[in-house]
């Protein structure tokens, strides 16, 4: 299937690695213009060497997304330089692990700044090149929102709000043309993932224990797996898909537990 993303510019925030960079790679396979919005500027050089290397045409925008400031500053650089935005994936994000009673009415705040305001921001900040190009958004969200965690509310206040975000932009942006859509996935291994894992005392134990309830395959999800359906939902492909969540997660969420 032919996707007709050929030339089309698509910001993925958080693109340098992990699930962003995954999108990244698959977009350049497309022959779409992946903007690899991230703080990590290492990380999004060497990947977009990386996809240069192979063909791929890709920009960086290097910045700090917590503040809103910085989010206009980005697009505003990003547009100098492409003219034009066709997508945006708001995938930057960290399950930071502010609780109830571990953390403080501060801390929720800075959790916040974290994992929502800027998905808004730069959504809010794109529109109107997202109106010109009829494009559509994919947010990132996460299992989290649906099932909690324990000792993260921060994280999962803004995970669930990004779901409801969906649901609302995909209602006032239908008339406008533009689609939008949230992927949620659950289990899979990034720097981040790992990380983690890491924190427990024995984490090649836990990974084994949660491997064994994902269902499907008894897997975790590969980060091109999630890309897959980022590329396909932002895609002419998925032209009637609007505010939907898509859970890519071989069946962790939604199958009966009997499976495991
Ligand atoms: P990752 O491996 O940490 O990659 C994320 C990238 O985004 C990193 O380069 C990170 O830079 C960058 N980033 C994060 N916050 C940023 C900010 N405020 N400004 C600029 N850059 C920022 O994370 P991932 O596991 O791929 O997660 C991507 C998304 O998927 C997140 O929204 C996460 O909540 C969601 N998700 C992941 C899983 C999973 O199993 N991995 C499950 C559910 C949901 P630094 O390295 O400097 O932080």
């Amino acid at each position: 299937m032919d996707l007709q993303l050929n030339g089309k510019v698509v910001v993925v925030t958080g693109g340098a690695k992990g699930i962003g960079a995954a999108i990244v790679r698959t977009l350049g396979q497309e022959a779409a213009v992946p903007v690899i919005l991230d703080r990590d500027a290492a990380a999004a050089n060497q990947l977009h060497f990386e996809l240069q290397g192979g063909g791929a045409h890709s920009h960086v925008c290097i910045g700090e997304l917590e503040k809103a400031a910085n989010c206009h500053d980005a697009i505003h650089q990003i547009l100098a330089k492409t003219s034009r935005i066709d997508a945006l994936v708001n995938n930057a994000g960290v399950n930071d692990g502010v609780g109830l009673e571990t953390g403080s009415p501060e801390k929720f705040v800075e959790s916040l700044e974290r994992n929502l305001l800027h998905y808004y921001n730069i959504a809010h900040f794109a529109l109107p090149a997202l109106k010109q190009s009829r494009g559509s958004i994919v947010n990132i969200a996460s299992k989290t929102a649906v099932t909690g965690q324990a000792g993260t509310s921060g994280y999962v206040a803004a995970k669930g709000a990004i779901l409801g975000l969906t649901r609302e932009w995909a209602a006032e942006l239908a008339s406008s043309g533009i689609r939008v859509n949230a992927v949620v996935p659950a289990e899979v291994m990034t720097p981040l993932y790992r990380q983690w894992l890491d924190s427990f005392p024995d984490p090649e134990e836990k990974l084994k224990s949660i491997i064994a309830r994902i269902p499907f395959d008894h897997r975790m999800t590969t980060a091109e797996e999630i890309a897959n359906m980022v590329v396909f939902l932002i895609s002419s492909r998925a032209s009637h898909i609007t505010g939907q969540h898509l859970f890519v997660d071989g069946g962790y969420v939604h199958l009966d537990r009997a499976l495991t």
